[in-house]
Order: structure tokens, then C-alpha cells, then sequence
């Protein structure tokens, strides 16, 4: 199918006469995103002689949304960048480096990885933001953040969570100097000498808590769960040959069993909703990792309470917590995790979220990762509703890969009839 040639600039209002159009071309697939499902994504089609052309800054969410001195929590293998050959795996990254990689893997290192993985697995990659993407023909018109834009088949969404942080709503009066996100942070050096709460039961808690007291804050954790969710903590079950193996798939998420059953997309599509929902949430419900544990001692961690009423006075907090105890504070941190809404995704167009069905925030996707909007693709988190909770994780992105690919070379050997308009 061919598009029509590209708006010229006396036709759209968003050119001025001086800019270079040269470079702009209609294109096959547009990847917007450039972390790790976005780079997977591109280098699976581009190796398959698909024109893909990805957008976006690379691995910015890990770099500017994530604390420095953070690991990661999925293990070594589940940490990959997939690409077709697997020529460009975190092994062959510290190869070619020559240098060893710790585990926890730390953040720094996963984003030197990305960027090593964009430069050599990647083609045809622009750093500029995608601002709009809108319904144009059989196809989309893609707008780049300093107006320029084109004509593109398909578009693939890998932009990741960074929009959709849930910030809980009876907080939002609080002043923004004096509480916020975790993921507005990617420097927690700035609540030196402070005395900061953090508020959450996973991961990102507990990690945020050690980060602060490490950096010279004062901290305490309020967490509603009554325990934490320790994971990785019975290292022997990961040892014991086939039948590890056969309790935990490489993808490294959800518990024994689970885990098996997660790593099979396809299959867990196909299970009915009540059965899904459950597996989901024991999956990825809030945990942390055991090999946090020793950096947490001595810190205030108050199992089982939440906060329940956060007052400013003067440039301190006063909360409340369900138990009717009190205290001051110089910073409430949410450390609460992200809720998918890709209605929050400012650069799709009403037009496209008119048509795009959804739920609960998800939009409903078919094979190929392919929305009710017959050629947009969302890769990453917001498919977990469809795909399964692999699909948040970097370890689910070989999956996403090998799915749209199978369904655009599909299409291609159709022909003409069998493009994105079907
Ligand atoms: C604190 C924290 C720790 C985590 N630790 C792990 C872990 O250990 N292991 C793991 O597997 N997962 C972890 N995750 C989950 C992680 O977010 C996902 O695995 C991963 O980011 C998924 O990759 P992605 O490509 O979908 O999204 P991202 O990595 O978020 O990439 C999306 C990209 O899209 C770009 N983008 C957004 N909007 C636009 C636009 N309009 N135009 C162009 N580009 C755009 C962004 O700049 C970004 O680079 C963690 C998450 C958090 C918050």
C-alpha cells in the first residue's frame, strides 16, 4: 500500500518555508520510544527489512526518573535487551566493555547497556519527542515536537510508564516542594539533613529508603501490608537444575509455577478474565528484594498503618496515621507505583482515543499487540492488561518483538489488502 505523498509545507500550517523536509519521508512502522521495548522492537524489524523508524530519547526514563545508585531487581537474564541474533546481550555488553558487571545490576551499567544496545542493534533513530500522532488516511500523521511531520502505516507506542505515577488523589493539596513522586527523583542526594517518609510497600520503598538514608537523610517507611513480600530470598529454589527450571522461567516474573505460566503470553491471553486478574496481581503485587535487607536495618519501617491525614505547617508536614499517632516531617515521598492510563498519553490525538477501546485505562489489543485502532501497537506495560504482566517488564520485550513483527511481515505478504486498514 502506498501512502499518499507527504503534506507539503504550503498545505499544513504547522511548516515554516525554511525548514529542511528533505529528511522527512513517509515511513512504514514509527516507533515512539526509545527504552528497552522500542529498541527491541526496532532492531527485530529493521532485521527483517522493515522500514522502522524509532523516536525518542534513549533510555531516558531509567536515567531521569530513577534514583542514581539504584539495581535492578530482575535478575541478570531478565535484563536483556532482546534482538533478533542475541548478538547484543548484557554478557556480550560487559564483553565488549571488558569490564565485570556487578549483580543487583545497577542502574548506571543498564543504561550504558541501552545506549550500546541503541548504537550498534538500531537504525534510524531521531532523539526528538513525538508531540501528536493522528488518524490521517489509512494510516497516521506523526508530529515531532518541533512541528515537523509525516505520514506513517503503523505506530508503535513504546512510551512507557513515566505519565501514568499514581499519586494518591486525598494528597494532591499538599505543595509540591514538600511532597512528591518517586518518579520525579532521579537524585535523592537533595534531602540531605531532611527528614523524609516514604510512604509504599515494594520495591521502590525500600530501595528509595536505603538510597536516602544513605545519602544522609532521615527516613522512615509507612507501609500498608503488614509484612513486606521478600523475593529472591530462597536462593536454593533457583539451583536445583530441572526442577528450578521447570518452577521459574527466565523471565523472572511472578512465584514458582506462575512464573511458567506468565512467561507464555500467547497462552495467558487466551485464559478467561477471572482466572487472569489473580495470577496478574500475585505476579507483580508490591515486593522487594532480599538482597535489600541488610541496607534497611536501623531504619523505621511501620508495617500495617497509612497515612491518613498530611497537614503543611510552615515548611514542615504534620501527618496523621490511621492509629491516631502523629508526626512531623520535611517530605512525604509516594513511592506508589504507576496506574496504566494511556488516556494520559498526551500525544495521541482525541480522535485515536475515541476510537480505542479500552478498559480500566488498558486499551484491548489483539495479536500483533494491535489496538481496536486498526495499525497502532502498544508495546510495553499498557499490553499487560491483554498479554500479561511480563509485558511491564524488560524481560517481556522479546515477546512484544517477535509478536509485531510476525504480524507486519504477515500483513506485507497479504499485500496491498492486508495493510493496517484492513
Ligand atoms: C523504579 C523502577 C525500577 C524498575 N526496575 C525494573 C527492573 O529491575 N527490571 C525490569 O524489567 N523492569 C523494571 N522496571 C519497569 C520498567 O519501567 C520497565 O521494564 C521498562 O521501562 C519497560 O520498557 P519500555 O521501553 O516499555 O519503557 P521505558 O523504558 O519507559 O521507555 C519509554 C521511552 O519512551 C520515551 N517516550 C515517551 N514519550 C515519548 C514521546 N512522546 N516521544 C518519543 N519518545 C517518548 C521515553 O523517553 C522513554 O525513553 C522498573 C520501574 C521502575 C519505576
Amino acid at each position: 500500500m502506498n501512502l499518499p505523498v507527504m503534506l507539503r509545507a504550503e498545505n499544513n500550517p504547522i511548516y515554516s518555508d525554511d525548514q529542511d523536509m528533505s529528511t522527512l519521508h513517509e515511513a512504514e512502522v514509527t516507533i515512539l520510544g526509545a527504552g528497552p521495548y522500542g529498541l527491541s522492537c526496532a532492531s527485530h524489524l529493521q532485521n527483517a527489512g522493515i522500514e522502522a523508524r524509532v523516536f525518542g530519547p534513549t533510555m531516558s526514563f531509567w536515567m531521569r526518573h530513577m534514583p542514581q545508585g539504584m539495581c535492578l531487581r530482575s535478575n541478570w537474564e531478565a535484563s536483556f535487551i532482546p534482538d533478533p541474533s542475541s548478538a547484543y546481550t548484557l554478557d556480550a555488553f560487559c564483553a565488549a566493555m571488558g569490564n565485570h558487571c556487578p549483580k543487583p545490576i545497577p542502574l548506571e551499567r543498564f543504561v550504558a547497556y541501552g545506549q550500546w544496545f541503541a548504537e550498534r542493534a538500531v537504525r534510524d533513530h531521531d532523539p526528538r519527542q513525538i508531540s501528536l500522532i493522528q488518524r490521517e488516511g489509512s494510516g497516521f500523521r506523526v508530529t515531532l515536537e518541533d512541528g515537523h511531520s509525516f505520514l506513517t502505516r503503523r505506530v508503535v507506542v513504546a512510551a512507557g510508564i513515566q505519565p501514568f505515577e499514581n499519586y494518591p488523589a486525598e494528597f494532591k493539596h499538599l505543595s509540591r516542594g514538600l511532597a512528591s513522586h518517586s518518579s520525579e527523583h532521579d537524585d535523592l542526594s537533595r534531602f540531605r539533613g531532611k527528614r523524609v517518609t516514604v510512604i509504599g510497600g515494594g520495591q521502590s520503598a525500600f530501595e528509595s529508603a536505603a538510597l536516602l538514608r544513605e545519602n544522609g537523610a532521615e527516613v522512615e517507611v509507612i507501609c500498608r501490608q503488614v509484612s513486606p513480600n521478600w523475593v529472591g530470598v530462597h536462593p536454593r529454589l533457583h539451583h536445583l537444575g530441572l526442577v528450578s527450571r521447570m518452577l521459574y522461567a527466565k523471565t523472572d516474573v511472578g512465584p514458582a509455577g506462575i512464573s511458567r505460566l506468565v512467561a507464555a503470553p500467547r497462552v495467558f491471553r487466551r485464559f478467561p478474565r477471572w482466572f487472569k486478574t489473580p495470577v496478574a496481581y500475585r505476579s507483580i503485587r508490591p515486593a522487594v528484594a532480599g538482597w535489600l535487607k541488610p541496607r534497611l536495618d536501623g531504619i523505621p519501617i511501620r508495617l500495617g498503618r497509612h497515612v491518613a491525614e498530611a497537614r503543611e505547617t510552615g515548611s514542615q508536614l504534620t501527618l496523621k496515621l490511621d492509629d491516631g499517632a502523629t508526626q512531623t516531617s520535611d517530605h512525604i515521598l509516594f513511592a506508589t507505583g504507576f496506574k496504566v492510563d494511556v488516556a494520559r498519553y498526551r500525544f495521541l490525538a482525541p480522535d485515536i482515543l475515541r476510537q480505542l477501546e479500552m478498559h480500566d485505562g488498558y486499551p484491548l489489543l489483539r495479536a500483533g499487540l494491535e489496538s481496536s485502532v486498526a495499525g497502532l501497537h502498544f508495546a510495553g506495560k499498557p499490553a499487560a492488561w491483554s498479554f500479561g504482566p511480563i509485558l511491564g517488564f524488560v524481560s517481556g520485550a522479546g515477546f512484544a518483538s517477535r509478536e509485531l513483527l510476525r504480524k507486519i511481515s504477515k500483513n506485507r505478504q497479504a499485500g496491498p489488502g492486508g495493510s493496517a486498514a484492513r
